[in-house]
């Protein structure tokens, strides 16, 4: 018997027609995750990750932050199949195991094996309490659940493995842009948005010297930890300072965060179309402040075409909490610092904005050339694998 870490696949294996390219990029992202020797061999049924036996506990630390996985286990892989063999290998996986109820659940893959499951089952079990003592067989909430797959070349043994993420493999479902604040909800909405199979990158807007460095080391902390979810992203780090100032001169008190942020959208569209992001992604939530009442939002995605994906735009803020700590991005998120919204927020902004308002009121600055001259001067940060390394094992 040889030990292998065994992947199931749990949602992937409803793709049914297009399952071998979400599977070939399931196993490419675990390829690019694993700096260690390593060899990754699959089907439409599993996938298995061979790596010495020093590296099984941090290819599992991996493997828990890689999504298109349902579960990580343990288990043993043996060619030879005959039946004596499988008694044989049962006991020696359960060696060490204590328990006082079990039981044996074999799925046969390979019909022309001499035995259908329920007989191996059934065998298997009476040879395990033939050879071990004070346990017994229940087969309705068993302590110990040993399973046995009789595939066509091998036999897999295993017992519990780990829940893995789920979700699809980063990549398979194309490339977006998230909107990466300092805040709790930005992060948030990038991780839910890798769930779902996007590759992402990120966009910062940062306004020195009214916002620091410490703000953007803030950011680049943040990017670090959703790298760790999808790896290899650029960190688009656009000077707004210009933008800014100039709308705080010429754009009546009430208006500013909204044409703000239609400056924001306006270049994260341009960068989304020279990055071929096909969506962008933000942390904007229903009725969370004045700039995200459902009127706001609607004059606000005005200026894009392309699909503007809010991932927490239902979530109250408790729910985006939890995720923030189960993902690593709360105590970041909640360190001090200044964002380019807040330095700037008017009290009264409006809520309720007017499209043609907007419209007349952006033609107080010359907004096309100061655009043009921030994504010249964009500053691309390479989110590395070794910087991501450090932050999972
Ligand atoms: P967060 O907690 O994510 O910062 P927020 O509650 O502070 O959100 P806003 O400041 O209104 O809300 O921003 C809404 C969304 O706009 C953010 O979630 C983020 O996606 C985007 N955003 C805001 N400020 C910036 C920025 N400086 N750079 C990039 N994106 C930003
Ligand atoms: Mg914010």
């Amino acid at each position: 018997m040889k030990k292998t870490i065994i992947i199931k696949y749990g949602e992937l294996s409803t793709k049914k027609d297009n399952i071998n390219y979400f599977l070939k990029i399931l196993k490419e992202n675990i390829d690019s995750l694993l700096i260690w020797k390593h060899f990754i061999n699959y089907d439409r049924g599993r996938m298995f990750v061979d790596v010495d036996d020093e590296y099984i506990d941090k290819t599992i630390s991996v493997l828990k932050k890689t999504f298109g996985i349902h579960e990580i286990i343990v288990g043993f892989i043996d060619n030879e199949m005959d039946f004596d063999k499988i008694c044989d290998n049962v006991l020696e996986l359960i060696k060490e195991e204590n328990f006082n109820t079990f039981k044996v659940i074999c799925k046969r893959g390979n019909k022309k094996y001499p035995l259908n499951s329920m007989e191996i089952s059934a065998k298997v079990g009476g040879y395990i309490l033939k050879n071990r003592e004070n346990i017994k067989v229940d087969v309705n909430n068993p302590e110990e659940k040993i399973y046995i797959e009789i595939r066509n070349d091998a036999v897999l043994y295993y017992l519990n493995g780990i829940l893995g993420l789920g979700g699809y493999p980063v990549g398979t479902l194309g490339k977006g842009l998230l909107m990466l604040s300092g805040g709790i909800d930005s992060p948030v909405a990038g991780y839910l948005a890798i769930k779902r199979g996007v590759k992402i990158s990120a966009i910062y807007f940062e306004s020195p010297p009214h916002t620091s460095d410490f703000a953007k080391e803030k950011v680049k902390k943040l990017a670090n930890v959703l790298a760790s979810y999808s790896p290899n992203m650029n960190l688009y780090v656009i000077n707004f300072t210009k933008i800014q100032e100039a709308i705080l001169k010429n754009i009546p008190y009430e208006y500013l965060i909204t044409i703000m942020r239609r400056m924001m959208y306006r270049i994260s569209l341009k960068i989304a179309n020279k990055g071929n992001f096909k969506i962008l992604i933000n942390g904007e939530s229903i009725g969370q402040v004045a700039s995200q009442t459902l009127t706001s939002m609607s004059v606000i995605n005005k200026v894009v075409d392309i699909p503007v994906i809010r991932p927490v735009a239902c979530f109250d803020k408790l729910e985006i909490i939890d995720i923030a700590k189960k993902i690593g991005t709360f105590d970041i998120s909640t360190l001090p610092y200044e964002d380019c919204c807040t330095v700037f927020v008017p009290e009264h902004p409006v809520i309720n904005p007017e499209l043609e308002k907007c419209v007349l009121y952006e033609k107080l600055i010359p907004y096309e050339d100061l655009i043009n001259e921030a994504i010249k001067n964009v500053n691309i940060i390479k989110i590395g694998k070794e910087e991501k390394y450090q932050d999972i094992l």
